[in-house]
């Protein structure tokens, strides 16, 4: 086939162009990700090969070679991993797969020079990074078990061309041309120093010829050198080593280079589990959300690997959903080589191995909260929301996941937090249940008139402001043994009843108010939860709160119907005037219209809309008008 001329997908452009144009400081990290796919080609290689033996027949030395020309000008990052056939070269190196890549791309743009920099090791661009360095790159590549390589070349503005081309070997060989400026790294000091910083723990030898003193025959050193070529990295497997044989920079460089992520990470978990399922595992608690973790199609899981051998990038199967933020790398012993997705889902070690990783990352992040609450506040700023994902899945462990929320409430500040055991420890002698309240905002629930008797009593309230937050607490059910209790719903028990004799004098008036209400209510009652409003509405105890019915409409799925019950305060003046009316047997009317306006009163104060607010409005507008006082 000829040569054809191909245009890169939108956002590869405007990536390349930013990567053209950066100022970026730290351009030599190209390597690292060159390196990194260098490694993760011959892993490949490794893992097809024990399947087809076209792949690999057994006698390949793994290995990634770096050379360079001065004189061209040239650097090349080569390895003999899977390689990449035509349509390959035009899929992979012309697209970005990444569904978060417009918005990070916008981000980019947009950024200052200190975000630009996090942004770029947070997305992991990859082989694009290489244009920050290059004027042009070649990649020629021949798959494995394929017959003919391809050449892939572009000057990184908008077009790239791909032909068929002869290559002995098969793997990929990249070579930058670069730009004027940046030719200081040719020299086998600068390039050792960079791949010693930057990938000295990748698992596969990274070759390089260096100038070794030439020596005689006697085995002395002479003036004169020669070229030899040297493995420049360590290829230890951190994850297998002892903890206190690894420093606290190898586990950065490792991280970053799993991650793509610039920002060191919040936690390291590092362990080796023994008994019935022995493994290794080296995970990472990052520092910040990455862009799709809230997109379905987020992969995760730490890489799986065994005996030495990688399996799978993503191994899913190894972490709850909530747990989606974590990464890193285990290592099986005793899972076969051969392990599938379908095998690794019936695997009965599998669940064991994720139920101790689970442990040890919750048991990692309480240490956390212990021993560094200012880092630990900014970790739950990014992933407190996956906490309450799992509070809500992860029912076995609901308690100690419990442990881990923030949470602000009446006895803090705003944009200060406390825990569930701290709220306990401040419960009043007689007080028996946990109560919170959910709402879009703190500045809207701490004027709530929900909380107008909680507040009389010296009771703290939790305030509760994720869309989800109502599922999930009533799910927590119990923390400590005591009740949780929304006080937007059922009964208050601390509240006291409201006394009979008062309930059958506002029988008529709760008669008819409920006549004219008709199905928009389940019942309308007296309440003794209100000091200084007229009226709310509560829900039944297992209904959604408001802010989950407006989540679950914004989704588009059914809300299901819960009909509310009207709470009436019979010490209210408003109240007392309605009962007054009602008593009469006059102004039947005038009832039914007063009625709909308490309703909607409800409904606002509790941070809903009411329906038909220009109906609302000329229905008070009538009311003041016709007032007597005014
Ligand atoms: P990433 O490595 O994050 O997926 P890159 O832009 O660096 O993104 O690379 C895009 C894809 O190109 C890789 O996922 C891989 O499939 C392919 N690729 C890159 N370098 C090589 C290589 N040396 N050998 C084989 N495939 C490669």
């Amino acid at each position: 086939m000829s040569i054809e001329e191909k245009s890169f997908q939108t956002e590869v452009s405007e990536l390349l162009d930013i990567m053209i144009h950066s100022l970026y400081s730290n351009k030599e990290i190209f390597l690292r990700e060159l390196i990194s796919n260098a490694s993760d080609a011959i892993d490949k290689a490794k893992y097809e090969g024990l399947t087809n033996p076209a792949i690999y027949d057994g006698g390949t030395d793994w290995a990634i070679r770096v050379s360079f020309d001065k004189d061209a000008k040239t650097l090349t990052v080569s390895d003999n991993g899977i390689g990449l056939n035509r349509e390959e070269a035009v899929s992979l190196l012309g697209t970005i797969a990444n569904s978060g890549t417009k918005e990070f791309i916008k981000k980019l743009s947009e950024a200052g020079k200190t975000d630009f920099n996090n942004l770029i090791g947070q997305f992991g661009v990859g082989f694009y990074s290489s244009f920050m360095v290059a004027e042009s790159v070649t990649v020629l590549s021949l798959k494995r078990g394929e017959n003919t390589a391809v050449k892939w070349k572009s000057n990184g503005k908008s077009t790239f061309t791909v032909e068929d081309a002869d290559k002995t070997g098969a793997g990929t060989d990249v070579t930058l041309k670069l730009r004027d400026g940046e030719t200081d790294i040719l020299n086998e000091w600068a390039l050792k120093r960079i791949i010693t910083t930057y990938s000295d723990y990748i698992e596969h030898p990274i070759k390089m010829n260096v100038s070794v003193p030439k020596k005689d025959a006697d085995g002395k050193v002479t003036d004169e050198y020669e070229q030899k070529e040297e493995v420049t990295n360590s290829m230890k497997a951190l994850w297998l080593k002892d903890k206190a044989e690894v420093t606290k920079d190898e586990l950065e460089q490792f991280y970053k280079h799993i991650s793509h992520d610039f920002m060191p990470a919040s936690k390291v978990v590092q362990f080796k589990a023994e008994g019935i399922s022995e493994f290794h595992a080296l995970l990472f608690i990052p520092s910040h959300a990455p862009f799709d973790m809230f997109h379905k199609d987020m992969k995760y899981g730490p890489t799986l690997y065994v005996k030495r051998v990688q399996i799978m990038e993503h191994c899913e199967e190894l972490l709850p959903q909530y747990l989606r933020f974590v990464t890193g790398v285990v290592e099986s012993s005793d899972l076969p080589l051969n392990i599938s997705r379908e095998i690794l889902q019936n695997n009965k070690q599998i669940p064991v191995m994720q139920k101790n990783i689970v442990r040890k990352v919750l048991d990692a992040l309480n240490d956390l909260k212990r021993d560094d609450p200012g880092g630990y506040k900014k970790f739950y700023g990014e992933f407190g929301k996956c906490l309450k994902e799992g509070l809500y899945f992860d029912t076995e462990r609901k308690e100690t996941i419990a442990k881990l929320l923030l949470l602000e409430s009446t006895a803090t500040a705003p944009g200060e937090y406390t825990t569930l055991e701290e709220y306990v420890s401040r419960m009043k002698n007689e007080q028996t249940d946990i109560y919170f309240i959910t709402g879009s905002s703190r500045k809207e629930l701490e004027s709530s008139p929900y909380l107008e008797t909680l507040k009389e009593k010296d009771y703290e309230a939790l305030f509760l402001t994720d869309e989800f937050d109502d599922i999930v607490f009533s799910s927590l059910y119990k923390f400590e043994e005591k009740p949780l209790k929304s006080v937007l719903k059922g009964d208050l028990n601390f509240a006291g009843e409201v006394e009979e004799e008062k309930k059958e004098s506002y029988k008529t008036l709760l008669n008819v108010v409920k006549e004219a209400l008709g199905d928009k209510v389940e019942s309308v009652r007296l309440t003794k939860r209100l000091k200084n409003s007229p009226v709310c509405l509560v829900g039944g105890e297992g209904a959604p709160d408001a802010n989950m019915e407006r989540l679950l409409k914004a989704m588009g799925q059914p809300v299901p119907v819960h009909k509310r019950t009207l709470e009436l305060n019979p010490d209210h003046p408003l109240v007392v005037t309605l009962k007054n009316i009602a008593d009469s047997g006059e102004g039947k009317d005038k009832i039914s219209l007063y009625a709909d306006i308490i309703y909607s009163m409800a409904i606002l104060l509790e941070g809903g809309r009411v329906e038909d607010t220009g109906n609302f409005v000329n229905k008070v507008a009538d009311i003041m008008a016709e007032s007597p006082s005014l």
